[in-house]
Order: C-alpha cells, then sequence, then structure tokens
C-alpha cells in the first residue's frame, strides 16, 4: 500500500547482472523525514538499489515510487525533487568552495535553489570559502559534496557511503550535518557499511546482504529483538566455545581469533558459572568485558560475518 507519508516505496525490485543476483527481490518503504540507512558488507546490493532509486538503473523487476512519482517513467520530474551527492572526485580542484558552489547554480537558472552562503552554512564550512577544493581535508570535502546535492532545496537526499575513509571526528561532524538536514523536514536514503554509523544516525535501518534485506526496523528494535540480553566478552587461550554453550543463563556462544562472547539472559548466574569453570579447568583466561548489545552483533548473528571497513 502507498502511504502519504513515504517518500519511497520499492516493491519486489531485481537487478541481476549474469549470474550475480546484485538485488534479489527488494521490498521496503523510507518514510518522509526520516533517516533511512541500508546497512550491509561490500557488495550487499546498497548501491544498486540506492542507483535503482534514484533512476541512475533500471531494474530488471519490481516497482519503486519517488515522492508519489514512478521511476523511471517520471524520472525528470523525480530528478527536479532530489538531491545525490557525488564522489568527490568529480569537484573541480582549482575552484573554490564559493565558486563551485555558484557554478553549481547556474545549472538550476530560473528554479528554487539555496543561496550558497546558507549551503556553506549548513554544511559548516563557513571558514573555507575561499579554498581550493583540491585543498580541502577529506572530510571537507564531503560536506561540499553534500552541498552541491542540496543546491536544488531538495525534499529527498541520497547519501551512499557519505563517511568512508573518515577519520572519526569527521565522521561526526558529517552527522551533524545529516541531523540538521532532517531537523529541516528533509529526508535522507543512505547506505553504509558502517555499524556505528548506522546506529547513532539512522531512524531505521535495513540490513542488506546478498541482494536482499535481513531485518528493517530502529536500531534499538533490531537490538531489542536479537538481544534482549548481554554480551560477555574474554579471551581463553582456546577456540572452542562449546563447553559455555552449558553456562546458566547462556543462550548463544561463539569464538573468534580467541575471544569468546557469551549472551546471557542471566549474568549473575552466568558470571558465577563462568569463574567457577576457570577455577577448575585452568583456563588462560584475561580481558573480560560484559557490555549491551550493539549492532555489530545482531549483523553477526544474522549473517555469520562481522562487517570489515
Ligand atoms: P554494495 O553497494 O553493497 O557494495 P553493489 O550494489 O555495488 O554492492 O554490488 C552488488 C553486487 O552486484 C556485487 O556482487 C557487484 O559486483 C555486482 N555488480 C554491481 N554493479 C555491477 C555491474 N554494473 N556489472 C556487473 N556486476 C555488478
Amino acid at each position: 500500500m502507498l502511504n502519504d507519508a513515504d517518500a519511497i516505496h520499492v516493491t519486489d525490485v531485481k537487478k541481476y547482472y549474469g549470474a550475480t543476483k546484485a538485488v534479489d527481490g527488494i521490498s521496503f518503504a523510507v518514510r518522509q523525514g526520516e533517516i533511512f540507512g541500508m546497512l550491509g558488507p561490500n557488495g550487499a546490493g546498497k548501491s544498486t538499489t540506492i542507483e535503482m532509486i534514484e533512476g541512475l538503473r533500471v531494474p530488471d523487476a519490481g516497482a519503486i515510487t519517488v515522492l508519489g512519482l514512478q521511476q523511471p517513467r517520471q524520472a525528470n520530474a523525480i530528478k527536479e525533487r532530489i538531491g545525490i551527492q557525488l564522489q568527490t572526485t568529480a569537484l573541480y580542484p582549482l575552484l573554490t568552495v564559493t565558486e563551485i558552489l555558484d557554478l553549481f547554480h547556474t545549472f538550476f537558472r530560473g528554479r528554487q535553489t539555496i543561496p550558497t552562503e546558507d549551503l556553506i552554512h549548513m554544511v559548516n564550512l563557513e571558514e573555507k570559502r575561499a579554498t581550493r577544493s583540491k585543498n580541502l581535508s577529506g572530510g571537507q570535502q564531503q560536506r561540499l559534496s553534500v552541498a552541491l546535492a542540496l543546491v536544488n532545496d531538495p525534499d529527498l537526499i541520497f547519501l551512499d557511503e557519505p563517511t568512508t575513509g573518515m577519520d572519526p571526528q569527521a565522521r561526526r561532524q558529517l552527522w551533524d550535518v545529516v541531523r540538521d538536514l532532517r531537523g529541516r523536514g528533509k529526508t535522507i536514503l543512505m547506505t553504509t557499511h558502517y555499524m556505528e554509523e548506522a546506529q547513532e544516525l539512522c531512524d531505521r535501518i535495513a540490513i542488506v546482504d546478498h541482494g536482499k534485506i535481513l531485518e528493517l526496523d530502529t536500531p534499538a528494535a533490531l537490538i531489542h529483538k536479537f538481544f534482549q540480553d548481554v554480551a560477555i566478552e574474554f579471551q581463553d587461550g582456546s577456540t572452542d566455545a562449546a563447553t559455555y554453550q552449558r553456562l546458566p543463563g547462556v543462550t548463544s556462544a561463539t569464538s573468534s581469533e580467541g575471544r569468546v562472547t557469551l549472551h546471557s539472559t542471566d549474568v549473575p548466574q552466568t558470571m558465577g558459572a563462568l569463574l567457577a569453570h576457570v577455577g577448575t579447568s585452568g583456563a588462560n583466561f584475561r580481558d573480560l568485558n560484559v557490555r549491551t548489545a550493539t549492532l555489530e552483533d545482531v549483523f553477526l548473528k544474522l549473517t555469520g560475518r562481522a562487517l570489515r571497513d
């Protein structure tokens, strides 16, 4: 059902490249005014999905509606109301921030645009307005590319892995920019393979792997659904987690590179039994850490593998 509050509606969309099922029957809706994240490892199908919604690739099957308009039939009308963040390599290296933004305004002559000075303020580049783009840091270039996606005052903004390669501080600055856009009533569809980014920034997340959506919900709901419990981690020098599976309260026990992760619904019971076990087994037990579950845990449980940068 098409809902007026939805900015994007994707129904059973597929895109195959020969034997590669890049997108293999994906359905979801993005609500107006939310930050919606597609989270998955490289090759999961995120870019292919986002580019079909943008109108840059044509689906083999399925239906896509963007702001009430049909993709690809009404692609031109859609283009007027969306903003796509392009990769920064496309920026003119010798032009300054102000000059590039002014240049982009000429592409939208006669149409509603956001003034260059306002854009500079929105992406926090006031001190860099006279700097040539080649002399900007990676994070500043990314913020400039977000500003370029905003020139035509779009209702819906697409960010494809916007913080890849950034240091943590630059990443947080971009998150602030994205949150500010949401505060202005914009809808944001973004992809990421950073778990922390999805958890901190997105209102809802689709976890994608092998061209399919495995789960879709708020970060808190995903964590709650999969882990109403606490993670207990430690090194024990072995790779066999099976022994720990039998401890009271333990719902799952996995080990990776000598590090064991237990999920427990009864931490005092599990800890008591764990310490007793360690005392009698003589295991080389160290680096104990007890924490609440994260999206990383959810992803690991769903796909059996960790997300890697
Ligand atoms: P992600 O953005 O999650 O990293 P992509 O959507 O880029 O994933 O890719 C999904 C899968 O489709 C990958 O296996 C990729 O190699 C393949 N793929 C993407 N685009 C093409 C293309 N133009 N031709 C052939 N294979 C492609």
